[in-house]
Order: structure tokens, then sequence, then C-alpha cells
């Protein structure tokens, strides 16, 4: 009982801002049997990756801040050595700045509020702007009082490519108007750079080298030579259903095409979100009924699982039964519902757990740092905000690359 109320005060604590460190999911589930679906954060282990990427990636590190903004994994990455954040917001550069004074921000959204271009320059000192437009540019020139010191950052539109989630759709100029900006981009600014991404969870390393490719004929055609050439994110994890190339391998991939650009005086950049954090973090929910192959757990799409939904990620699970009963040695796929009363919230999976599942249970879902409690809603009057953090291990579902 004694523990509980432990616990307890630390997730008090908690949400004070103070770090506490709990041994295990097992643990923190028998000490508190969580009614609320829980988050658990791994930090040593975010640090551990975010020094591992910043040691092979050839260039500067920017963390997407849009993937996990939380306050724990901003100072988890600051701890690995991630000093550069991608930011899309004033409310993320805020964050940033707020935990972090002495970050590098990146602005790196092609179509800001002139509120925010402005704010963004004068307050927080954010030189590095992205743009996919003429009517962008002359935003970021005149917001900015026409600076001295800006870096403009072309995005250029790659065509639609095989990454789990396609980015092309939206953002990006395409190669011959990307020609015309880099141009005007030179005209105005200190730095100029090409920024792209090649779309998240990205398997195939070769797109990095074929949008590589890519810029190198736009920077011929335009005759500018760019200070900074900034490949995205993208860069993958693994799921039970996708297991990419190790990282070396998209790092190579990256070196090649850069070297055969013959830029020597160019800086190379990258952007990754996902690949940083996803292993960081796992959730708790709890089974609130059974009725046949399908599970009605408490969070959902609307909640941290909105990549379970209609992407259809399939994240691994673990059954947590505490205090030692044993569960079926069977096992049988699964579907889960999230708890709020739209029939979307559906997550298809199929997740495999024991056949004897019933209502109390617990499940630990893996991989769940990135794209989870950044794109929660409080729909229907769910809301995953209660969060712990756990003792360097090794995660009990799911895993590191
Ligand atoms: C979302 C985003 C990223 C991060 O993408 P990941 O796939 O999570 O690595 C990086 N840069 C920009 C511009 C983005 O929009």
């Amino acid at each position: 009982m004694a523990h509980t109320l432990d616990v307890l005060s630390d997730l008090a604590a908690r949400r004070r801002g103070a770090v506490n460190r709990l041994p295990s999911v097992d643990g923190v589930v028998s000490a508190l049997k969580p009614g609320d679906p829980l988050v658990c954060l791994r930090p040593r282990l975010i640090e551990a990756t975010a020094r591992s990427f910043t040691s092979i990636f050839p260039g500067r590190v920017f963390y997407a801040v849009k993937c996990n903004p939380d306050t724990a994994v901003l100072r988890a990455l600051s701890a690995g050595g991630v000093s550069h954040f991608d930011v899309a917001s004033l409310t993320e550069i805020e964050t940033v700045h707020r935990l972090l004074p002495d970050a590098r921000m990146a602005y790196m959204h092609p179509v800001k509020p002139r509120a925010s271009i402005r704010e963004a320059y004068a307050k927080y000192g954010v030189r590095d702007f992205s743009l996919d437009s003429v009517d962008e540019l002359a935003k970021i020139i005149t917001e900015t009082g026409h600076a001295a010191d800006l870096g403009l950052f072309v995005r250029l539109k790659l065509p639609k490519g095989n990454a789990v989630y396609d980015l092309s759709g939206k953002f990006g100029a395409a190669p011959e108007q990307a020609v015309t900006l880099l141009r005007a981009a030179r005209d105005a600014g200190k730095r100029v750079g090409l920024c792209f991404h090649v779309g998240s969870q990205c398997l195939d390393p070769s797109a990095y080298e074929r949008a590589l490719d890519l810029a190198g004929e736009v920077i011929r055609a335009a005759g500018v030579q760019p200070d900074v050439l900034d490949v995205g994110g993208g860069f993958p994890v693994s799921y039970p259903d996708a297991t990419p190339p190790a990282l070396w391998e998209f790092m190579s991939a990256i070196a090649r095409g850069f070297r055969r650009l013959n830029l020597p005086k160019c800086e190379l950049w990258c952007e990754p979100g996902r690949a940083l954090v996803a292993a960081g973090a796992s959730l708790v929910v709890q089974v609130q009924l059974r009725r046949g192959n399908e599970l009605f757990i408490n969070d959902g799409v609307y909640g941290s699982l909105s990549d379970a939904g209609v992407p259809a990620f399939q994240f691994p699970v673990r059954l947590v039964r505490p205090g030692g009963e044993q569960a079926s040695q069977e096992m049988q796929d699964y579907i889960f519902f999230g708890p709020t009363c739209d029939s979307a919230d559906r997550m298809a999976g199929p997740f495999p757990l024991p056949a004897d599942m019933r209502e109390g249970d617990w499940i630990e879902i893996g991989q769940m740092g990135a794209y989870t409690n950044a794109l929660a809603t409080p729909f229907n009057g769910f809301y995953p905000n209660t969060f712990v953090e756990l003792e360097d291990e090794p995660p009990s579902v799911g895993g590191a690359d």
C-alpha cells in the first residue's frame, strides 16, 4: 500500500516537472492498477538513441518537434547531444525555447502565419525558414524587416515515393519552380538551403539518394551553390510488420548521394522525428470489455493510437496481468476498439495476445514514442495524459533497432 502511495506521489512530482524513476512497467501496473492509459517514457533510451543517431549522421541533426514535444522527451534528446530543433509553429518554438534557451531552431513549415514569422525572428532568434513559393518568400522578407542574416530553405517537391506516410501531396516546389526560388533566395538570404522530405517511415535508403540527385539537377539548373542541403526526416524504426534496413544503410546512401553533388562548402542537415523517439515510450491500456476477438480498450485513435487507426500500424503488444496469474499459452489475433463513440475508433491490428484475454487485463503497447501523445485529442472526454518515467532497461515490447 505504501508503495502505491509512493508511486502516486511520484506521479504528482512528474507533473511538477521533477524526474522520477520507476523500476518497470509490471511494477507500475501492480502498484497503480491504472484505470487511465499510462504513457511509460524511457528517457535514457531516448538519450542513447539520440547519441547514436547524431554520431552516425554525417552532418547536423535537427529533431522534428512535432513528433513528440513532451518536455521529458526534449530534455532526454538534449542530454543525448541534440541541440538543433525543427519547429513548425510558435507554440513549438516557445516550448523548445523555455526548456532549452540555447537551442538553435529552424522554422521548416513552408506556410507560416505572418505574426509567427515576426515573433520567431525578433523574439526567439530564429534565422532559418523554409518556403515553397514566392509569396512565402516575400512574407519572410517583409516580416523580418528585410533582415540580412536569413537562412532561406527552398522545399523541393519529390515524386511520390513508397514511404508508409507519403508527404509529397502538400508541400514542395516542383523542380522548375525550385530553380526560380533558389535564385530569388540567393538574392535575399545570407544562407540558402534546399530541403525535402522523403515521407515518414521510409523503408528504402535509395529514396534519399534519388532525392539528392533531383536536388543536384535543380542546383545545376539554378546555377546557385546552396550553403545547406537538408535531407529532412523519414528514418524508419521496426514494427512487427516492418523490419527496415539498418540506419547505417540510410547514412551511407545519404553520404553517397551528397558526395556525388560535389558541394565541398555545403553543410548537410537532417530532421528526424520517429527514429529518435519511437522506441522511447510504451503505452499501458486496460481492457474494458471483450467481445469475441474484439477488445474494447481505454485509448484509441483520438488518443495516443492515431497511427493504429487508418494508417493501420501494427504495434507490438504484451499482456500485463499482475499477481503472477498464468495466461493461456495459446495466442490469438485481436482487433482493438478505442473508448470514443465513433465507429472509426477502431484498430485492425491484428494484435496477437493470449487466448484468454478478459476485462481488466492490461496491455503494454510498444514503439509508442512517435506521433502518439502528440496527436491525442480530448474528444468525447478521453485524454491520455498520465506519464511515468522508467529506469533504463531493455523495453519489454518492441525495441530500439
Ligand atoms: C514530420 C517532419 C519531419 C519528421 O519526420 P519523421 O518521419 O518523423 O522523421 C521532418 N521534417 C519535416 C519538414 C516534417 O514535416
